[in-house]
């Protein structure tokens, strides 16, 4: 029995120590001798717990209270009983750690494998689709799709990724170069359908590629980059929350004028400017929705978006609700749930 990775134990008092910090599982071990908590301090995650009391006792410590101390620590969670942990080097290895903490089921290396298996496409390569990409690489999915065949602009270089010496070559070749970069064994081809498509569009979505999957039945992430801000979500699961057809038809409510405008901003084909700041932001919460897809972890409720707004690039939550006049709800239920289990390509 080991320490769940991650965690670390610090001292409060000279005979109180606190493991972990997050208030979602930090426990505190108060009254402790002052050379219980010295051993304690000494306990990382390479540390067999099982054999602590032993420790204990070879040092004049009562091991019985030793054993109730890793009790606790087990009650709450925060030991896991498997073997040491393989090393794992790179980007995936602290969601490796992240998972086993956040999941009380999860093996993280186990959860970043299964990342291997996934294909995810990326339709939309500016700063934040790029950031997207490369977020996704890093933590491990193993395919990842990248489309647009525009050129890097000089608008585009920053902190997701473009360099000055990228301007002018197509966005689709740069990005790839760019994810191997990130992810050596990272793979940006193959003919499976992807578990999640992320569509990153201009000023508006397509009304035409969200139907298109709901159909499909694939999983698809809308990302709109719009005049002063970035709309990041919902993450369409057809027949189990709005789709971006359901967004449409409740702006058109709210705005009669809604689909004459639409009609005019996607005439406009140029590219959209995306400030680096929102751009970063925009693509860490885009990576994160599609991560909590694959990984099966809670994520944002159906509907969920965020508007990263100029200036301040703080996220604002807001929940779409299926349209009654939609249907994409009555799909067969065989389209719904969760990515299948994990098959070899
Ligand atoms: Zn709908």
């Amino acid at each position: 029995m080991r320490l769940r990775a991650g965690l670390r134990v610090l001292r409060r008092t000279a005979t109180e120590v606190q493991v972990g910090t997050d208030p979602r599982w930090a426990v505190r071990l108060p009254d402790l001798t002052r050379a219980e908590a010295d051993l304690l301090l000494a306990v990382d995650p390479r540390t067999d717990l099982t054999g602590l009391h032993a420790v204990a006792a070879g040092c004049g410590l009562d091991p019985g209270r030793v054993r109730d101390i890793v009790a606790t620590l087990a009650d709450a969670g925060l030991t896991e009983d498997r073997p040491a942990r393989p090393v794992l080097r790179g980007p995936a290895a602290v969601d490796a750690d992240v998972g086993d903490l956040l999941r009380a089921d999860a093996y993280g290396p186990g959860l970043v494998r299964e990342r291997a298996e996934r294909v995810v496409g990326v339709l939309g390569l500016g700063p934040t689709g790029l950031g997207i990409a490369v977020g996704l690489a890093a933590a491990g999915v193993g395919t990842v799709l990248v489309d647009d065949e525009r050129p890097v602009r000089t608008v585009d270089v920053g902190v997701c990724g473009y360099r000055w010496s990228d301007v002018g070559s197509a966005r689709e070749h740069v990005a790839a170069r760019l994810l191997r970069d990130v992810a050596p064994h990272v793979s940006t081809a193959s003919d499976r359908v992807p578990d999640v498509v992320v569509l990153v569009e201009d000023r508006v979505a397509d009304p035409v590629r969200g139907p298109v999957l709901v159909t499909g039945g694939t999983a698809h992430l809308s990302v709109v980059v719009r005049e002063a801000d970035v709309l990041v979500g919902p993450l369409v699961v057809p027949g189990a929350g709005p789709c971006l057809r359901c967004l449409d038809l409740h702006r058109t409510d709210a705005d009669a004028a809604w689909p004459a405008l639409c009609t005019q901003l996607r005439a406009d084909r140029s590219a959209a400017r995306e400030p680096g700041a929102v751009a970063a932001v925009s693509a860490g919460l885009g990576a994160a929705a599609v991560l909590a897809r694959l990984d099966r972890v809670g994520g944002a409720a159906p509907g969920t978006s965020f508007e990263v707004t100029l200036p301040d690039a703080v996220p604002r939550r807001r929940a779409w609700a299926v349209h009654p006049e939609c249907g994409c709800t009555a799909l067969p239920a065989s389209l719904v749930g969760a990515p299948g289990p994990v098959t070899a390509r």
